[in-house]
């Protein structure tokens, strides 16, 4: 054979080998949406050497985006799980924090307050629902798209974390009540819980982490997200989840990390302990995965719900900016700033953080322009030190706020009707905790947190360009094929697609 002959051959070869590419991998059988509850972004790399198991996996074969941001304020829980598979910012979730006062009972509420529904597991609890969300979330999309049966169910140890991502049309949301130890949910799912759920509670199968620990300690304990896990195996063996047909979506939080790190802060040895320990439990997560659907049916997703900062302690020896201040100290100014000028009554009817809600009903009675009252509170905690930027209601209602990161990141988290009168942002590093840590500011340590993608339709690889966890949800209702969720606000991170 000669030479020419040779190559033509090896030229068909290579043709032949790019007709024949594999054919792109069929859809996911089950999607299972990670959250660690306070898992700053730089915990992948910070105790990279020490993760053998999920994490290390994760950062190895995972496409890792290591730029990714909230782009709302505040960085909490609520909103950090009503994003990650809504990809809605506050201004079009409703989501605008944990809690707030809701001006139509006048009553402080949850961000999953609901009374028309009642707790299942467990008796006299206050319901909760999603009934706050206001936007659809992938779940919502894939049970809406037509494309066969989709399951979806939330988890978690906090009632927030398991109903917010899961969404309103979910099969159903469970978290763990601290007092019996059991798993409830929500007469807004069902009438009842399913025999698979009720049976996991009647085993007591969480009994074996307890020793003489109560099951709220249990639950705050390095265990936190063991039990987590178990549960989200009963899960997917009682829903059947990844074997219904269509696409089914789990959507999983772990919130002891939180638990640990308000406590401890992110430089402690025990930050880093439940961060392997985290590490771990998703190595035996995905060991189950594997085994009961395999692991090329499984789309992972794992986020955080938002940072932390620093304790001020330790950034003061580092002679670093931090302290302490006191929502008190805020409420008081503002309080008495307002009594002084207009006559003492009660001006302040309830509080979302630091931030006041007025008495819309005494400025009106008082014959007083709303405006001016909220320029004169705002003035008095402008005065206050470690204050770095005070807005009003009226002035993000007209999209006043600077347009930089900070103010965009305000601008974002503002929703008319639930909003607040005034919006506080503190210097870095402060904090209005008297011991402890926090997150809940713009600053980019609450706002990083890493998204990584794991299955084979995303390519391995670190992807350093700016991302926003907004965006998991675009991504995921494109490869799925189905439609973005209602107030999505985010891109498709396309790069890490295999096409
Ligand atoms: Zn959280």
């Amino acid at each position: 054979m000669n030479k020419l002959i040779l190559a033509a051959m090896g030229a068909a070869t290579f043709i032949c080998a790019a007709q024949t590419r594999p054919a792109p991998a069929p859809k996911p059988k089950l999607v299972v949406m990670i959250v660690v509850d306070q898992f700053r972004a730089d915990y992948l790399w910070r105790f990279r050497a020490d993760y053998t198991g999920g994490l290390k996996r994760l950062a190895e074969k995972g496409a890792v985006f290591t730029n990714a941001h909230y782009e709302h304020f505040p960085t909490v829980t609520a909103v950090g799980h009503s994003t990650v598979l809504s990809g809605a910012l506050p201004a079009a979730s409703g989501i605008v924090g944990n809690e707030w006062y809701d001006r139509k009972t006048g009553k402080q509420i949850t961000s999953v307050s609901d009374d028309t529904v009642t707790t299942l597991g467990v008796a006299g609890r206050q319901g909760a629902s999603p009934r706050n969300l206001l936007v659809s979330t992938v779940g919502d999309e894939l049970k809406m798209s037509g494309k066969g049966v989709s399951k979806v169910v939330g988890l978690s140890i906090k009632d927030r974390s398991a109903i917010l991502p899961a969404g309103r049309m979910a099969d159903g949301a469970y978290w763990l009540d601290k007092n019996s130890g059991n798993f409830v949910s929500s007469t807004f799912y069902f009438p009842e819980l399913p025999a698979w759920a009720k049976t996991f509670n009647e085993k007591k199968a969480i009994d074996q982490w307890k020793g003489t620990m109560d099951y709220g300690k249990l639950s705050d304990s390095q265990y936190g997200n063991d039990i987590v896990e178990l549960f989200a195996e009963a899960a997917i063996e009682g829903e059947n989840l990844g074997r219904n047909g269509g696409t089914d979506l789990l959507s999983v939080s772990f919130s002891v990390n939180d638990t640990i790190g308000h406590a401890k802060g992110p430089d402690s040895p025990e930050v880093k302990e439940i961060s392997i320990r985290t590490d771990k439990v998703l190595a035996r997560f995905f060991d189950f995965l594997d085994k009961r659907l395999g692991m090329q049916n499984v789309l992972v997703v794992l986020t955080a719900d938002h940072g932390v900062a620093p304790l001020p302690e330790v950034m003061q020896a580092r002679r670093m900016p931090g302290g302490r201040m006191t929502e008190r100290v805020v409420l008081d100014s503002i309080q008495k700033a307002l009594s002084d000028k207009y006559g003492e009554a009660e001006w302040i009817l309830g509080k979302s953080g630091p931030s006041p809600y007025l008495n819309h009903k005494l400025i009106l009675d008082s014959k007083l322009e709303l405006e001016e009252v909220q320029q004169l509170a705002a003035q008095a905690v402008r005065q206050l030190p470690h204050i770095a930027r005070v807005f009003t209601r009226e002035e993000l209602r007209r999209g006043q706020a600077l347009n930089d990161f900070v103010g965009r990141r305000v601008q974002n988290g503002f929703f008319y009707q639930r909003a607040s009168d005034l919006f506080i942002v503190p210097e870095p590093y402060w904090l209005f905790e008297a011991k402890g840590t926090s997150h809940g500011t713009p600053w980019n340590y609450d706002s990083h947190v890493p998204v990584i993608f794991l299955g084979p339709w995303f390519k391995a690889g670190k992807y350093n360009e700016r991302a926003a966890v907004n965006d998991i949800a675009p991504t995921l209702s494109t490869l799925l094929e189905i439609e973005v969720p209602s107030g999505a606000n985010g891109r498709v991170l396309n790069e890490a697609l295999v096409k």
